[in-house]
């Protein structure tokens, strides 16, 4: 009998009937194969839970700030179990410690290191639904761990590693992966199937349909995926290392991207981005020559970046800063990457005079970064001309 294990994200257990509904999903599963299951906290539970532990001034890096932001899977696990049982099905709900599940000491981003699946593989083989919360480990400090925000994900993928399950399936309100953000492009289109490298660059790149880590996850341990909506009934997008014969998978969004001007009197710019680095400043340099550079930001992140700047300044002889606003990255993904598709990408856009100001390129992406005043432009010629539609 094949085995997958189901993982429900927080708007798919939101309310009762929600929670209901999820049950009734497992059940059909459960008339043909052995599921295991994972659950999120209730959707905004785990927000809260974490505004309560920073009023009271703790965070990431402290044990009990993963004991208070932990807890909403619990309830969700043992709710789902007693409705399952309720339905007449066995059940048990987990949390990660009684798995175990065994992490790294890092409180609130708590690295997997090992899963038993003993007790699982008891409960499969008794018929019994084991309904794990996602999220949460055991340290070796005998700590409650959290996996990162999104860590379910991460949780329902090692869990499929550990019970060597046929499929891993990720369900949330969204039916699956898309060419681009929906939201932004309607015309965008489900994705049937992508390879993890793809699905790295579009969740490294803020894409919100699965956690980074998760991913990685998969691909070292070959963890198949399926993302589906547990709203909405369809095929969903299959995450696996299978190949596929298209070079162009879809488009990457980053809104909100300032340019920031730099001059200085340093011989190099590199001091000056190891120190926003050491504040987890990311930035793209956009430009460099002597005495100056510019480098593309969060715009959220520019009070900060002036602040240490200003602080530094006598060490870093910084004289100016010049912010130009809203810059767009535009990441197109896909494989096999060559300077030439660079090349074409650029100058499709010119054609349609939009201006590309910086452009890089890796083996699974090309990013294109243009003025927010012709993000949806360019989205439009870019999906066209990337044949994202078919
Ligand atoms: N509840 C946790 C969070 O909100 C984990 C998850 O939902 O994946 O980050
Ligand atoms: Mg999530």
């Amino acid at each position: 009998m094949a085995c997958i294990v189901q993982k429900f994200g927080g708007t798919s257990v939101a309310t009762l009937e929600r929670i209901k509904h999820v049950a009734e999903l497992i059940a059909e599963a459960h008339t043909t194969k052995r599921v295991a299951v994972v659950v999120s906290a209730m959707a905004g539970v785990t927000n809260k839970f974490v505004e309560y532990a920073q009023n009271l001034g703790s965070f990431e890096g402290d044990a009990d700030y993963d004991s208070v932001v932990s807890s909403g899977e619990l309830v969700t696990a043992g709710l789902l179990a007693i409705t399952l049982k309720n339905m007449g099905f066995k059940s048990r709900s987990y949390a990660g410690w009684q798995i175990p599940i065994e992490t790294s000491s890092n409180y609130g981003s708590a690295v997997i290191q090992s899963v038993n699946p003993t007790n699982l593989e008891r409960d499969l083989h008794e018929g019994i639904i084991p309904v794990v919360c996602g999220f949460q480990g055991i340290s070796s400090e005998n700590r409650i761990t959290t996996l990162g925000r999104g860590g379910s994900d991460l949780t329902a993928v090692a869990v499929s590693d550990a019970l060597k399950a046929d499929l891993c399936e990720i369900y949330s309100d969204v039916d699956g992966v898309y060419t681009v953000d929906p939201n932004l492009y309607p015309q965008a289109c489900r994705i049937d199937k992508i390879h993890y490298n793809e699905m790295k660059e579009m969740a490294a790149l803020g894409a919100k349909v699965l956690q980074e880590q998760s991913v990685d996850y998969a691909m070292k341990k070959n963890v198949r995926i399926r993302v589906a909506s547990s709203f909405v009934e369809n095929k969903g997008t299959i995450i696996s290392s299978d190949l596929t014969d298209r070079k162009f998978s879809g488009l990457a969004i980053t809104q909100n991207l300032s340019q920031f001007k730099i001059i200085h009197e340093l011989e190099s710019h590199l001091p000056i981005i190891e120190l926003l680095e050491q504040y987890f400043i990311r930035c793209e340099v956009l430009k460099v020559s002597n005495g100056k550079f510019s480098i593309l930001v969060d715009r959220t992140k520019i009070p900060l970046m002036q602040g240490i700047l200003s602080k530094e300044s006598c060490i870093l002889n910084v004289k100016r800063e010049m912010i130009r606003k809203n810059f767009s990255r535009i990441s197109v993904i896909g494989s096999g990457f060559t300077q030439c598709d660079r090349e074409k990408l650029i100058s499709v856009l010119r054609k349609a005079k939009i201006e590309v100001f910086c452009c890089s390129i890796r083996e699974n992406g090309i990013n294109l970064v243009v003025l927010t005043e012709n993000l949806l432009k360019s989205i439009d010629i870019l999906h066209k001309s990337c044949g994202l539609r078919e």
